[in-house]
């Protein structure tokens, strides 16, 4: 260390190639992992950890166990095979008790290394051959009493962690590595997370972590570790999901820097007028996020909130009493739907629900004649329509509003910042509420939207039928016909569905054909077969669609998913061919095409062996819950958070230390506390730093705005 002008070295930002043993290479190597510095190297935790703290004498060793000893080489010789190139070493370790054989195949290099009269810790598999008990290519390491560079045995003798292989480091390389890297550390190092919080949450510091993660004491709980469950791990798991958190907190308060013009204010008059819109009794999860959007909108700051409820829970309703609190204040209200249909559908809805009171509303989309068109953009410019339903366009085009306050977008899972941004450009700051029936999981939303408020609708407006969901295989398919003709026998109708199954879109296409003549001529012939398929034009889907109902066909046939919105209240029976093929969330879709009406339904769920073990696993949770957010909940576990979000092309990084599944409560920890420290501004100098320069690349978000 140089004194005087020399800036102080963060020892944890040192590049990897400045430690020993580590050239151009390896760092290269190190580089494409995501590794640059001693810290990425440090929170790069072990996967797996083996006790081999405890030596046993050599008399003791049994065959079949895995075991470690340590004494001195007694005498080593290497065996040349008369199969070229193949050797064989044999060494005989001694200790107090006893001697052993050690053998090692194809390792001549070990004649040089473990020479007579060293003193060695052996750990391995103990086996017994014709001449007796054995070690094979067991583990070893030198004991040197008075090691030259002062080295401490890190592969025996201890609790001994295990890496992921990184190019050409090896896993016993990067135990040197981390361990040199430890050495070269302060004792006291700089936090970016305030102690206050580590304190509360109960972890040890920094320092302690990364020594009790990466080389645990000898009495360290193995189980605990293999958990990722020591206070030590953790600690370093919570750091990174911390620091994730804090991002996103800091982002929400500076989006949140400008405050809106007209905070609402709630009085016995807006309650009132809220109540007389209301067609019916609000459920008990409608009310609690009602109130919750409404304290948001009673805040300075605007709100972001996305209200979670599975199709049917009734959140369109609680959007429009919202909206009706931002009018009564005189602000506009803009509610966006993700196709010009469903903007139809709840331009009527709404248009209805409105209809005593004094707010004009107004539908605005792409095929609004252009007349009508400057029409409402007049009238929105000029405060006399209230309320605008409309597509996504309504906020991002030329439209004018004479003060927007409130935006509702209805299945728009990708309004985020951005938008937001293109909305504050135009110098609107309204409060946001987004709408999804795809349940998404807790650990879900605190990461992928970890900048929004969530409420959630967990139940569901009375007076609806239950669906029984029934699994079944193949061979019992003659039950599942006969549950179908008793269903249409009573008047009702069935949906048979196809997966898309593997081969190719031909083939599914075939089974579905085929199915559906098969199901025609041989199986109900007394009633109306129907086929919907992908390759079908739009009209003629139409036309299948409208036959189906208005009850004309009684059975429809559908390869994959039949259509978002298809709502058919007489149909009571869902048969999912295949179901062994689906994923959850796809299943828990499809089923709730049916108890849409006042009649019992049922699920059933065919399966084909083989099915894989996680296949099972899918069909007894539908089975055992109709609630979306246990299926997501389900799903995620099932899947592992990689593929899950993987195959949602989230916008989640890839976190290293933490996995998003097994460690959720610490997620969830995380982003209670950096919300509030970002909230009470007590911010490290360090954390700052890192927010404001690292946090973007680290997490891997594009800023937009
Ligand atoms: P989604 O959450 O899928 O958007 P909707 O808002 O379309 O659900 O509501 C589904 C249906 O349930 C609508 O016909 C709506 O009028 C009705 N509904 C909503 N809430 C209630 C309630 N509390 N009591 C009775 N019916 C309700
Ligand atoms: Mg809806």
């Amino acid at each position: 260390m140089s004194g005087g002008g020399t800036p102080p070295v963060d020892p944890l930002a040192l590049r990897l190639q400045f430690l020993k043993g580590v050239g151009p290479r390896k760092a290269a190597d190190f580089a494409k992992a995501g590794l640059e510095t001693v810290e990425d190297l440090l929170y790069r935790l072990p996967f797996r950890y083996e006790d081999r703290s405890r030596m046993r004498p050599v008399r003791s060793l049994k065959p079949g166990e895995r075991a470690a000893v340590s004494g001195t080489i007694i005498s080593a010789h290497l065996l040349r095979t008369r199969r070229r190139g193949f050797t064989i070493f044999h060494a005989v370790l001694s200790d107090a008790s006893g001697s052993i054989r050690c053998t090692w195949m194809n390792q001549p290099f070990l004649a040089d290394v473990l020479v007579p009269q060293l003193s060695v810790v052996i750990f391995g598999d103990v086996r017994l051959d014709s001449s007796g008990l054995h070690f094979l290519n067991a583990e070893y390491e030198a004991v040197e009493a008075e090691d030259a560079d002062g080295r401490t045995p890190l592969r025996t003798g201890r609790i001994v962690p295990f890496y992921e292989r990184t190019g050409q480091v090896t896993p016993n390389m990067q135990r040197r590595l981390v361990r040199d890297a430890l050495d070269r550390l302060p004792p006291v190092l700089s936090d970016r997370i305030p102690p206050e919080v580590v304190a509360r949450v109960g972890l040890p510091d920094r320092r302690e972590a990364f020594e009790g993660a990466h080389f645990p004491p000898n009495e360290a709980d193995v189980e605990a570790l293999n958990q990722c469950a020591t206070a030590a791990q953790r600690r370093l798991i919570f750091d990174e999901f911390f620091l994730f958190q804090a991002g996103h907190a800091w982002r929400r308060l500076s989006l949140a820097g400008e405050l809106k013009p007209r905070p609402v204010v709630m009085s016995d008059a807006i309650r009132a007028a809220a109540a007389r819109v209301l067609p019916f009794k609000l459920t008990p999860g409608q009310r609690t996020a009602l109130k919750e959007i409404v304290d948001d909108m009673c805040r300075p700051e605007p709100m972001h909130r996305l209200l979670q409820g599975d199709v049917g829970s009734g959140k369109t309703i609680v959007a429009l009493i919202a909206a009706v609190v931002a009018m009564e204040h005189g602000l506009q209200v803009a509610f966006m739907a993700p196709t010009e249909i469903l903007a139809g559908q709840h331009y009527r809805n709404i248009a209805t629900l409105l209809s005593h009171s004094r707010f004009r509303v107004e539908l605005l989309t792409g095929s609004t004649p252009a007349l009508e068109k400057r029409a409402a953009y007049a009238s929105l410019a000029r405060g006399s329509t209230h309320l605008v339903v409309g597509t996504h366009a309504l906020v991002q085009d030329d439209v004018a509003f004479r003060e927007l306050g409130f935006v509702v977008i209805d299945e728009q899972h990708r309004f985020g910042v951005a938008q937001r941004a293109a909305l504050r450009a135009k110098g609107l700051r309204p409060d946001v509420l987004l709408m999804t029936a795809t349940p998404i999981p807790r650990t879900l939303a605190l990461t992928d939207y970890a900048e929004l408020d969530v409420s959630k609708i967990p139940d569901r407006p009375p007076g609806r039928t239950p669906i029984t969901t029934l699994v079944r295989p193949e061979s019992r398919r003659d039950e599942v016909y006969a549950l179908v003709q008793a269903q249409i026998a009573a008047g009702r109708q069935a949906y048979v569905v196809y997966p898309l199954v593997a081969e190719s879109e031909k083939s599914d296409l075939k089974s579905a054909t085929e199915m559906a003549e098969h199901l025609q001529t041989e199986v109900f012939p007394a009633f109306t077969v129907g086929l919907l398929h992908g390759r079908m034009k739009a009209d003629e889907k139409a036309q299948v669609m409208q036959a189906f109902l208005s009850g004309r066909t009684h059975l429809l046939v559908s390869t994959t998913v039949i259509e978002v919105g298809v709502d058919v209240p007489n149909a009571t029976v869902m048969v999912i061919e295949h179901a062994e093929r689906f994923g959850l969330s796809q299943l828990h879709q499809l089923r709730g095409r049916v108890g849409r009406g006042t009649h019992a339904s049922t699920c059933v769920l065919l399966y084909q062996s083989p099915w894989t073990d996680e296949a099972r696993q899918r069909l007894q949770a539908m089975h055992e819950t109709d609630d979306g957010f246990v299926i997501a909940e389900r799903d995620l576990e099932l899947r592992g958070p990689g593929d899950f979000f993987g195959t949602r092309q989230s916008g989640v990084p890839a976190l290293r230390t933490g996995d998003l599944v097994r460690d959720r409560d610490l997620m969830e920890r995380a982003h209670a506390e950096a919300r509030q420290v970002i909230a009470e501004a007590r911010l490290p100098e360090s954390l700052v730093t890192f927010l404001r320069d690292e946090w973007p690349a680290r997490f891997g978000f594009i800023e937009v705005g």
